[in-house]
């Protein structure tokens, strides 16, 4: 630690990076855009990914999966029809094995550098093709000059996340400027030395060179798999950091004040015209509710249940405290699809009980939406249902005693607390008083997870399915037996049902992603014809989207081939097949919540894993696993389990997105360890609390405010 006393000049990420030569203003301000404007964020801005250029891997040796770099001659080359365009370039080496090139879009020029006999260096991930292996959109540079000589690379190569409008080469010499003003006199430090020696991390300087700038000798495996001490130790302190803002936050939430909820007897009358009995992990989760509830500070408690387990009953059976006591209650849901979902089941629950429920989206417009606002602000409206066009400005609520949102991590903290400050007239002010909040999420993360990732928030678990449903029967079955899959389809729509049909790929590119929909969304619409068909992916408009969907919904269309768009969406429970293409390559979280989307109604389900062989041992455990169960805590409990070293899953696959270096899964081990050190500076040194804080998180979190 260094001696160093605080002071203003300490805290360096604040110093602007100095202008660099030949960076102009309008670089400056796509930097800007993406919140790159002092020497802290450049140094922070890590590696997605490392190539490893150091060598040259004979085209036999590659393997699935497995970036490389290869270098051979161009063997043949073949364009696609003129409606569909690609661009396929067999190369050839001395191993006298054979990998294609596929380009979905490619200018003239590109085609005509590969020349039958030119020979090309090229870098990519290989995967399973047609014929053998391919590589899609691989980098690569065709040498002009057949003596070139290219020296190999002499360390790994770090990629950075794209900035639009930022060539990578300028973007890694921007990152090379600011890390040679890296200071070394150890004030960047804020992890104590004691602690580091005891945990054999090195220095944040250390650690931010060796990541940005890996030595010829560094551990390869470990870097690309993310557990380098280097990278452990800029997740230590970036995990701490979270922690340590959302205890911050937490704290400073509960010193406001809230009015207690304790009247029962409306909540009562519900769940007595239920046409179910709640489950015993419902009625446990709504006790637990209500203590906090009955209590004089805010509520700050998360519902994590499966889908389908029934939270939004138990969201009502609270919101109906609250309207017993005279106040309002408003839950808001990330799109506009599962916000009327949850209007017409509280319509059809509260209206009876003669509770008047008021609907607010951002399709409510003019008149509509004027006499609306007027119900919310007059309190007449007791319970309000709506997007985020609930948190909009010129929406007041007369007394909002409740805020409930759906699907948490479709809108992170700062729109919680936006709901919250709707209730509290404003900008929240310390003795303020603010409304009760429940945040309710679909994606179960285990315990451990769960103490990080909501450490602001208490946790409950809806860990059991209402009786009666039959679970969804899965199949693995490898890719060839696809045809087989047609006679499925038809087989159930036969009986009235509906199937999906997810095309997924592991590629960074929404574009790959979405010409493979279309190409699967083609290829079936013919072979099952006439039953019919519809494609939604990313790159469609919200309407088109919005519009298909509504269609599937409404039984216009038969198979909805997607893309993950439809992990939360749209509840069709006539939808009684899932097809899930590349399945091998998905993790355990993302394929259960795409697995959810059937067995919702009463007919028997069934779901089936397309995968590609070879399957590597974690893929074959992942396919089993989700044979094995439909419950999503134990699937989580295995997710943490298996995602181990050597296998980079985006963020994504956890649905805890936001970290630059940390994941939240791989680094799992650590987070015991975050919780103690957390709590411990809390206590000890808040200061230096505060400037890990402002360090990784920043103004992203607004605790300084509230
Ligand atoms: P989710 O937890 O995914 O939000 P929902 O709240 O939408 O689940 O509930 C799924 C379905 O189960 C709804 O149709 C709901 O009415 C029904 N349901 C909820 N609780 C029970 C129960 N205890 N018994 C039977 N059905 C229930
Ligand atoms: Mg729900």
């Amino acid at each position: 630690m260094p001696s160093r006393k605080d002071g203003p000049s300490v805290d360096l990420h604040t110093q602007p990076m100095p202008r660099m030569p030949g960076v102009g203003p309008r670089v400056a301000e796509k930097l800007a855009a993406r919140g790159l404007t002092t020497l802290q964020d450049f140094w922070l801005q890590l590696p997605r990914q490392y190539e490893d250029r150091t060598q040259i891997t004979p085209i036999r040796l590659l393997q699935p999966g497995v970036a490389a770099q290869v270098e051979g001659r161009v063997e043949g080359v073949e364009r696609g029809f003129r409606y569909k365009p690609m661009l396929r370039v067999a190369i050839g080496d001395d191993s006298r094995a054979t990998v294609v090139l596929r380009f979905f879009h490619f200018r003239a020029a590109q085609v005509a550098q590969f020349q039958v006999g030119a020979r090309v260096r090229l870098y990519g991930t290989p995967k399973p093709g047609q014929h053998g292996l391919e590589i899609v959109h691989p980098s690569y540079r065709v040498f002009d000059d057949d003596s070139d000589e290219v020296a190999l690379g002499e360390q790994l190569d770090p990629v950075y996340p794209a900035i639009e409008g930022i060539g990578p080469a300028t973007l890694r010499r921007l990152i090379g400027y600011a890390l040679d003003r890296l200071p070394d006199d150890g004030s960047l430090e804020l992890i104590p030395q004691e602690l580091r020696e005891r945990l054999q991390l090195p220095t944040l300087r250390e650690a931010l060179l060796t990541v940005h700038r890996p030595a010829v000798d560094a551990d390869v495996a470990a870097l690309i798999a993310g557990r380098h001490p280097a990278q452990r130790r800029l997740a230590l302190e970036e995990l701490l950091a979270h922690h340590l803002s959302l205890r911050r936050q937490r704290i400073s939430q509960q010193a406001h004040k809230a009015r207690p909820l304790k009247q029962m007897p409306l909540a009562e009358r519900l769940r007595k015209s239920l046409p179910f009995k709640l489950t015993g992990a419902q009625k446990r989760v709504f006790d637990e509710i209500r203590v906090d509830l009955a209590k004089p500070s805010p509520m700050l408690r998360l519902v994590q249940g499966d889908v389908g387990s029934g939270k939004t009953v138990v969201a009502a059976l609270a919101a109906m405290i609250a309207v017993q006591h005279g106040r309002q209650a408003a839950l808001m849901a990330p799109t506009e699809l599962l916000a009327e979902q949850h209007l017409n089941n509280l319509r059809r629950w509260l209206e009876p009980l003669g509770v008047r429920v008021a609907w607010l989206a951002g399709k409510v417009t003019g008149r509509a939406r004027k006499a609306v606002l007027e119900q919310v602000a007059s309190g007449e409206a007791q319970m309000v249902v709506g997007t985020h066009a609930l948190m909009q400005e010129g929406v007041a609520f007369a007394d909002l005693a409740l805020a409930i949102v759906d699907e948490q991590h479709r809108f992170g903290v700062h729109q919680r607390l936006a709901l919250r400050d709707k209730g509290a007239g404003g900008a929240v002010g310390k003795d303020a008083i603010v409304p009760h909040q429940l945040v309710m999420t679909a994606t179960p993360i285990p315990r451990t997870l769960a103490m990080t990732a909501y450490a602001d928030l208490d946790v409950s678990a809806i860990d059991e399915l209402p009786p009666g449903r039959t679970p969804v029967q899965t199949v693995a079955l490898s890719e060839e037996r696809r045809p087989e899959l047609v006679q499925r389809i038809r087989g159930a729509c036969a009986e009235g049902r509906q199937a999906y049909w997810v095309c997924t790929l592991i590629d960074d590119s929404d574009e790959v992603i979405a010409q493979a929909a279309q190409t699967t969304f083609e290829e079936l619409s013919v072979q099952l014809a006439p039953l019919r068909v519809g494609l939604v992916h990313g790159r469609m408009k919200p309407k088109e989207k919005q519009e298909t969907m509504r269609a599937f919904k409404d039984g216009e269309l038969d198979l909805l081939v997607a893309t993950t768009v439809i992990e939360v969406g749209v509840d069709v429970p006539n939808a009684s097949l899932m097809i899930i293409e590349n399945a091998e390559r998905l993790g355990l979280a993302q394929l259960h919540q795409l697995r959810g989307r059937v067995g919702r109604g009463s007919a028997a389900s069934s779901c089936v894993l397309l995968y590609r062989s070879p399957l590597s041992g974690l893929a074959r455990q992942r396919l089993e696993t989700m044979r094995q169960t439909v419950d999503g805590f134990v699937i989580a409990e295995k997710d943490l389990e298996l995602r181990g070293p050597g296998e980079l899953l985006g963020t994504r696959q956890t649905g805890l997105a936001g970290f630059r270096v940390a994941d939240l899964a791989r680094d799992a081990d650590l987070l015991p360890l975050v919780q103690e050190l957390g709590e411990s500076m809390l206590k000890t040194s808040p200061e230096l609390a505060e400037r890990i804080v402002s360090r990784w998180v920043g103004g992203a979190v607004r605790y300084a405010s509230a």
